[in-house]
């Protein structure tokens, strides 16, 4: 049987599933789990943790059709200014319930456009964050970058306070595909972005690139990988573009006549993962690729890659707090949630400091649920005798997706010393694989493609 006809099987080209960057995904956050569980949650946090910090800048200049981030348009700098100041404030009223010897260990600047800030309002915003929290010694700074939306002078800024990685969206190098996805961005641009970081030496430069975007050919698309492999990125995302206008209103701009089909996708994917492992890139789950000497290539390789809202990451701090509208917080009790209306957040912060509005409180059960998706999702595997080990009360449904497992997806699976193991060739499948193991209920419009 072919590789295509086993995704037909499974139902790869049907199923809308997560992407499981979190254990439960986001749509089961329930309003009312949110401020009180926080304030409790992070006055527990023990002395001395690590933490990473996540920060969300709900700003573009431009609002490009194909993107499904919380995001709004603005033609001025007031309400970005104004926006930082309020942020600050959140900033301030988070440490106050944290122990005093807490550690940041990774900064993330994510968006909308992190970039669109003046140097000026950066370094307001920085500056904050550094007098609150105290770096651990393998500190990580990452910003994700617009390469359209890149001052020479902000990114200098953003150097200055130790930048140590950069996210470069591409999306893809096609004109045509840029027009149809409301998003131009010559070559040009990115090579001055990628040429400036460098210079600076920033160490680690990672690129994003969409597959399954409207008129993307095999040939068109290929073009696109070669000017993306020619550019060397340290890291590379290679995203399946999700339709969904129904939750995001500005895809309806994309005429779904368009798309390629599934097996195009499918065609696609397995094209960018032909050209990268072919020229020195190393594949990481299932949708990243690095250079083998990179820090994510050594953690899959040692088992110790995680999943976080970015996507695949070595961070392993178990402390995520997330700032801004919409910014979601990890802590090992559960999911806190801020408020995504920008306005409304601000509002919440200005009345107490704080804007949560959902969340989730986890049990045990759904700790469990949580390992068994990060140990497929990361590493392949659903290892029984570990979990049994970690969750002993357990046992019984731990046996029982096992069994599951073998009766529905024994084709794909194989024994090893690390339990069951997926195959390599079936790696596609993995997300289906993880939503049939997730019991919770889930509305398949809340989901993206499974390919
Ligand atoms: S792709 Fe980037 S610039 Fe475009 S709307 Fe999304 S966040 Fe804004």
């Amino acid at each position: 049987m072919s590789n295509i006809d086993t995704f037909r099987r499974h139902g790869l080209f049907d199923a809308r599933v997560p992407r499981y960057t979190s254990y439960p995904p986001a749509n089961h956050f329930v309003e009312g789990a949110g401020q009180r569980n926080q304030q409790d949650w992070l006055q527990a946090v023990p002395d001395g943790t690590d933490v990473s910090i996540y920060i969300h800048i709900p700003f573009c200049k431009r609002l490009c059709w194909f993107c499904a981030c919380r995001t709004q348009g603005t033609k001025t700098m007031r309400p970005v200014d104004a926006y930082v100041t309020i942020l600050c404030k959140e900033i301030m009223a988070v440490r106050r319930s944290l122990p005093d010897t807490v550690n940041m260990s990774r900064l993330h600047l994510g968006g909308g456009t992190p970039t669109i800030l003046s140097p000026e309002t950066m370094t307001q915003l920085l500056r904050c964050v550094f007098a609150a929290f105290t770096h651990a010694p393998d500190f990580e700074f990452s910003v994700e970058i617009d390469p359209t939306e890149a001052a020479p002078d902000l990114l200098q800024t953003l150097i200055d306070f130790g930048l140590t990685r950069a996210s470069l969206g591409v999306q893809d190098f096609s004109e045509k595909v840029q027009q149809a996805i409301g998003r131009p961005q010559t070559l040009e641009q990115t090579q001055t972005v990628i040429l400036f970081l460098r210079e600076q030496n920033v160490s680690s430069l990672n690129l994003d690139v969409l597959y399954g975007l409207p008129h993307q050919t095999l040939e068109s698309f290929t073009r696109t990988l070669d000017h993306v492999l020619a550019l060397q990125p340290d890291r590379l995302a290679i995203y399946g573009y999700a339709h969904v206008p129904w939750m995001s209103k500005r895809q309806v701009m994309i005429k779904p006549d368009d798309l390629p089909d599934t097996l195009m996708r499918l065609a696609l994917a397995a094209a960018a993962d032909r050209v990268f492992t072919e020229n020195g890139y190393q594949a990481i789950g299932i949708d990243h690729f690095t250079l083998p000497d990179d820090s994510l290539a050594h953690a899959s390789t040692t088992g110790m890659l995680r999943r976080n809202f970015q996507g695949y990451t070595d961070d392993q701090s178990q402390i995520l707090l997330g700032f801004g509208a919409s910014a979601i917080s990890k802590l090992p009790q559960g999911y806190a949630q801020n408020t995504p209306a920008t306005f409304a957040y601000q509002e919440r912060i200005e009345a107490n400091g704080f804007a949560s509005f959902k969340g989730f409180a986890m049990s045990t059960k759904d700790r469990m649920m949580a390992q068994v998706i990060e140990d497929l999702m990361c590493r392949f595997i659903f290892n029984e005798a570990a979990l049994g080990e970690a969750f002993p009360t357990y046992h019984a449904d731990i046996r029982a997706m096992a069994v599951s497992l073998m009766q529905k997806f024994s084709d794909v699976f194989f024994i090893s010393s690390k339990g069951l193991e997926l195959k390599p060739a079936a790696y596609p499948l993995v997300r289906v694989i993880a939503g049939y193991l997730d019991d919770r209920t889930t509305q398949q419009t809340a989901h993206s493609s499974a390919i």
